[in-house]
């Protein structure tokens, strides 16, 4: 089972020894972090709405998904780690994100409800350049944790070029509207409970863009995570 990947893990570590991926420091093989940045990590210590995923709700009418979780606020190493993801391809913060949330997909009893596994996708040229789309790592690690499909086919999205966090609230909501696009390829959607994850969630005009379209082609329910969330207070 998981035991080839362990494997690989094992023998891959005397080529290219494991590290944290916060600090740099040389971990064990099969760790993911080092002890010292786990616990410094901005891990959520308040419960948070289940709807929204927020301190203090966003109106809930506007939101086509039906629940948001993520692991923690989206500051000091928590920002740290995820910036690294994004351009220094520190995928061990992926896998240990993913593990985390897929604790809270059980604890929430929403893991057996799960039918597919998707990703908010990212513009093509910047996934060429980067080589790889950390929401779509994300969604990986927790497909193959909770033994679910994927499918990265099921949301389209233009060549955009804007930077959203240039972008106002307002600005945002209308860009994410214009910028995503139904894939025509319904057959994991229809009457389908679907996982859709990103990195960070912060206004949540991304999500909800991509949740209205996966609703209106048909999903039964959509279930979002991140690693990270601003938060208002
Ligand atoms: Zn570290
Ligand atoms: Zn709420």
């Amino acid at each position: 089972m998981a035991s080839k990947r362990w494997i690989y893990k094992y023998l891959i570590d005397f080529i290219y020894p494991n590290r944290c991926p916060i600090c740099g420091k040389f971990i064990r093989w099969d760790k993911l972090i080092c002890d010292d940045c786990e616990k410094v990590l901005p891990l959520h210590n308040e419960s948070l709405c289940e709807k929204c995923g927020k301190d203090k709700c966003l109106d809930h009418d506007q939101l086509y998904f039906d629940g948001i979780f993520t692991l923690m606020r989206y500051e000091d190493s928590g920002k740290e780690a995820i910036y690294r993801l994004k351009y220094d391809r520190e995928l061990n913060f992926a896998e240990y994100s993913a593990e985390k949330l897929c604790e809270v997909l059980t604890d929430k009893k929403l893991d057996s409800k799960i039918d597919c596994i998707t990703a908010v996708p990212m513009n093509k040229s910047k996934k060429l350049e980067r080589g790889y789309n950390q929401a779509e790592r994300l969604a990986h690690f927790v497909a193959v944790k909770l033994k679910k499909p994927e499918n990265h086919k099921l949301i389209c999205r233009t060549a955009d070029t804007a930077e959203q966090h240039t972008l106002s609230a307002d600005e945002r909501k209308a860009y994410a509207e214009r910028i995503f696009y139904p894939s025509g390829n319904h057959s994991d959607i229809k009457g389908k409970t679907l996982l859709l994850c990103d990195d960070v969630y912060t206004t949540g005009s991304t999500m909800n863009a991509c949740s209205k379209i996966l609703k209106e082609s048909g999903a039964e329910k959509i279930y979002c995570i991140a690693i990270a969330t601003t938060l208002l207070k």
